[in-house]
């Protein structure tokens, strides 16, 4: 039986909802547990798969309910094969990026794998250097599509043995405004019984939502946060992030500030350099300053991860050399802000947020 888009994605359900689709076809409610045990553990992606459950109840489930709304369409591998990269076409013909990103780590100990997962088709927020910024708003994508993402990584990486050590909110689209979405696939992601990946293993990265980032600090989740700043005053951040018009810097910093006091933990800033644009000493110099209000009884609770501009094609500006990075990191580090130089990853397979969607789809984007 083919997969009729109408079909809800059995990853949208989270235990309970299986337990009611169950009760509705007469079927025991511990059934679930082997549903999600399926799912979530053995990474079971085909209604036959289940072949601990009756012939009756595995056509039910492939009868009512989709086990993929994502198609690998194009895979990618940089050329260290350390960066890999797929774009996925969804059930509606919209398209999304998810990347993995794999760390040598010293010998003996376990390799990092970080996953790069997508929270929306194109984003609404139009930053001038960003290729999902540049095709616009297109949809949410639900926390199945988010976790479906996920588990392809993990399928893949359990052919060698791997399994998935990160998962960073830093693809396509901005998180804090897909909110109830993004936390239903992490909680879910998070569930001992099944999958079992920590909340402190996740990052989600936001452009400044204020609302959001207030929201997510009432909440004391173990997520970590990241906020990307790319400037250190409002004249140049509205330039680059039109949304700063809205929530401009001081606001919030104050709420990144608010954050870290009522939570205790560190947050991170990113910071994209742009030759000639914010890779200036001026702007480090202002940057340090502004987040000495991390540095509390001497501890700074804050991390500066900078990383080189990767090029777009609708926007002109370029990369900062390496030279002028390390030079904007030794300013942060002198004025005791950890400052992190990021290697750019996968240049060459338009690992970028967004980047390969762009290029790939131009038809769909015209449209
Ligand atoms: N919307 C969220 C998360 C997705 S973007 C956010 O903006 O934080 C993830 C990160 O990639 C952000 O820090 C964003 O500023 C950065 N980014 C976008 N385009 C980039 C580019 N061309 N080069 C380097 N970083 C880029
Ligand atoms: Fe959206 Fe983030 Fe890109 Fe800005 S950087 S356009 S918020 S995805």
């Amino acid at each position: 039986m083919t997969n009729l888009p109408n079909k809800p994605l059995i990853y949208d359900l989270d235990i309970s909802q299986i337990g009611y689709s169950l009760a509705s076809w007469s079927e025991p409610v511990y059934r679930a547990s082997q549903i999600w045990n399926g799912l979530y553990v053995n990474l079971w992606n085909k209604p036959e798969q289940f072949t601990n459950l009756p012939l009756q109840l595995r056509n039910n489930l492939e009868t009512y309910y989709s086990f993929s709304y994502l198609a690998p369409e194009i895979e990618r591998h940089s050329i260290d094969r350390m960066t890999e990269k797929i774009l996925f076409r969804l059930h509606d013909g919209e398209a999304v990026e998810t990347v993995l990103m794999k760390y040598k780590t010293r010998a003996g100990k376990r390799e990092r794998n970080t996953v790069c997962i997508s929270t929306q088709v194109g984003c609404a927020l139009g930053c001038i250097f960003c290729a999902t910024g540049q095709m616009g708003f297109r949809r949410n994508l639900s926390s199945g599509e988010m976790i479906e993402q996920v588990l392809h990584y993990a399928r893949h990486l359990r052919n060698y043995d791997q399994q998935i050590t990160n998962i960073v909110v830093m693809g396509m689209g901005e998180p804090f405004l897909n909110y109830d979405e993004v936390m239903r696939a992490i909680t879910q992601l998070n569930n001992s019984d099944g999958f079992n990946f920590g909340a402190r293993r996740f990052t989600i990265s936001t452009v400044g939502i204020i609302p959001g980032i207030r929201r997510f600090t009432s909440e004391h989740r173990q997520i970590n946060l990241a906020v990307s700043l790319h400037a250190a005053d409002n004249a140049l951040r509205d330039k680059l992030i039109p949304i700063n018009g809205k929530y401009p810097i001081e606001e919030l910093l104050n709420a990144c500030h608010d954050y870290v006091l009522e939570t205790g933990r560190r947050i991170t800033f990113e910071w994209a350099l742009i030759e000639g644009v914010n890779d200036t000493t001026e702007q480090a110099h202002k940057l340090a300053q502004r987040l000495q209000l991390f540095r509390i009884n001497s501890v700074t609770l804050c991390h500066v991860n900078v990383i080189q501009l990767n090029p777009t094609k609708q926007y002109d500006g370029t990369g900062t050399k390496t030279k002028q990075a390390l030079i904007f990191q030794d300013i942060m580090e002198r004025e005791n802000i950890h400052c992190t130089v990021r290697t750019r990853r996968g240049i060459d397979i338009e690992a970028g947020c967004g980047q390969l969607v762009a290029e790939k789809t131009k038809i769909w984007l015209q449209k």
